[in-house]
């Protein structure tokens, strides 16, 4: 345990600094960083890391690299300007544990903007909530890495581990950032990733997938419309088929720990729906995009036969008149995971907290796609998800509690000190 001076001069540079973060996290939400336009968000993380001397290893997601790894997700856009960034930390001498800080800077559609209070991407601040799309998912929680990082250094120390600090794109569509991360060869005692968790630690997550189901129809002039059949009708009831699997994995949630007491955290969200030509012909065609999860500990090839399965069935109600619909993957295909509750990793990250926040840290199960599955499932690392409060992720006027990105900035700056290890700085 670091002694109390020292442990008070780190926590007192995270104070000092704290206006300089705030600024910084406007910056990053400034930057529409939507899937496929992370680029310039991207240059700002690394003009930061270069600014800190850290070493900056840049480049450019290759599909090839990725899709044979069980966890790679399908793709359906350009990787064009799709580009990880990780800035490295070397110690002068190693006796610590090695780190990774991972946070993603693609943000999810805003909607119609015009349902927002102001501009997504015009960050303000409203009795101690900073708003814009990203501010909570994640750029609040990206940019408390590096100040938390910072502090340690600006109380006068060097970490004695190595730290890699990860700016990774595709978090919110497929993983294959962090999943490129890794593949490219960086590991860690250690990795954090400060999302957007309410001041608790996530226990357990689901695993997603995405996929997008075609119907077939018989297009007819609707005078006669009865010897066609409706291809959006059609969906409807591959809708309602799916539905009927969501409810029977649902059932299952007390044979999984840590998913008892939800009430309901397998979801199949309907998240866009195509169809038809015109309003007078029956149509043709129909799509949906799903998001599908599934419990930890099945995997995503199990989950994925299910699914097939129940498209099957589907074919057998009237709606479909026998036709099958198709399916394919359009992004995750990644597996749930439970955090091992025995870790020294959070051990330490439980004494910081109660050291930064004055309460014992609460660990929690979410129903969402966290990025740790990279590392835990595939890079055999504990992977600790902690972050600030916030309101409305992926809705209107996103807004992340201050105070709680403070705290959370001395949590990640006392564990940083007491995970690494520190020696007195080299002036
Ligand atoms: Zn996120």
């Amino acid at each position: 345990m670091l002694p109390p001076e020292t442990r008070s001069r780190i926590l007192g540079a995270v104070d000092d600094a704290f206006d300089a973060q705030v600024e910084f996290t406007r910056a990053l939400i400034a930057e529409p960083s939507l899937r496929g336009a992370e680029r310039s968000v991207q240059d700002l993380l690394h003009a930061a890391m270069e600014e800190r001397g850290l070493s900056v290893d840049r480049w450019t997601l290759n599909i090839d690299d990725l899709r044979d790894h069980p966890g790679f997700g399908p793709v359906t856009v350009s990787y064009e300007n799709a580009d990880n960034i990780v800035g490295s930390y070397t110690p002068a001498t190693v006796h610590g544990r090695s780190l990774i800080i991972n946070g993603h800077v693609d943000v999810v559609p805003t909607g119609p903007e015009a349902q927002w209070s102001r501009s997504p991407w015009e960050p303000a601040i409203v009795d101690g909530w900073l708003y814009g799309r990203g501010s909570g998912d994640m750029k609040a929680g990206h940019a408390a890495g590096l100040f938390a990082f910072d502090a340690v250094r600006a109380a006068g120390f060097q970490p004695t581990a190595p730290i890699h600090i990860q700016s990774v794109v595709e978090e919110e569509s497929t993983g294959n950032g962090s999943l490129s991360a890794l593949l490219r060869g960086y590991t860690a005692d250690a990795a954090v990733i400060l999302e957007p968790e309410e001041n608790m630690l996530v226990r357990a997550n689901v695993g997603v997938i995405w996929f997008r189901v075609r119907v077939a129809g018989r297009p007819t002039h609707p005078r006669e419309m009865s010897t066609g059949f409706n291809a959006i009708d059609a969906a409807y009831a591959v809708i309602a088929e799916l539905r009927q699997l969501e409810e029977r994995w649902n059932a299952t949630r007390f044979e999984h720990p840590h998913f008892g007491d939800l009430d309901h955290p397998i979801n199949f969200n309907i998240g866009g729906i195509t169809g038809g030509d015109w309003p007078s012909s029956v149509p043709a065609w129909c799509e949906v995009d799903v998001r599908a999860s599934f419990f930890p500990g099945i995997s995503a090839d199990t989950a994925w036969a299910e699914i097939e399965d129940c498209l099957q069935q589907a074919a057998g109600r009237p709606e479909l008149a026998g036709s099958v619909p198709t399916a394919e993957r359009t992004g995750f295909y990644s597996e749930g995971y439970v955090l091992d509750p025995a870790s020294d990793a959070e051990k330490v990250l439980a004494a910081a907290h109660k050291e930064s926040v004055g309460a014992p840290l609460e660990t929690f199960t979410t129903p969402g796609y966290l990025d740790a599955r990279v590392f835990s499932l595939y890079g055999d690392m504990p992977a600790l998800v902690y972050g600030p409060r916030s309101e409305a992720i992926h809705g209107y006027d996103e807004r992340v509690d201050l105070e709680s990105v403070r705290a959370v900035t001395k949590t990640i700056a006392l564990f940083i000190a007491e995970w690494c290890g520190i020696e007195e700085r080299d002036v």
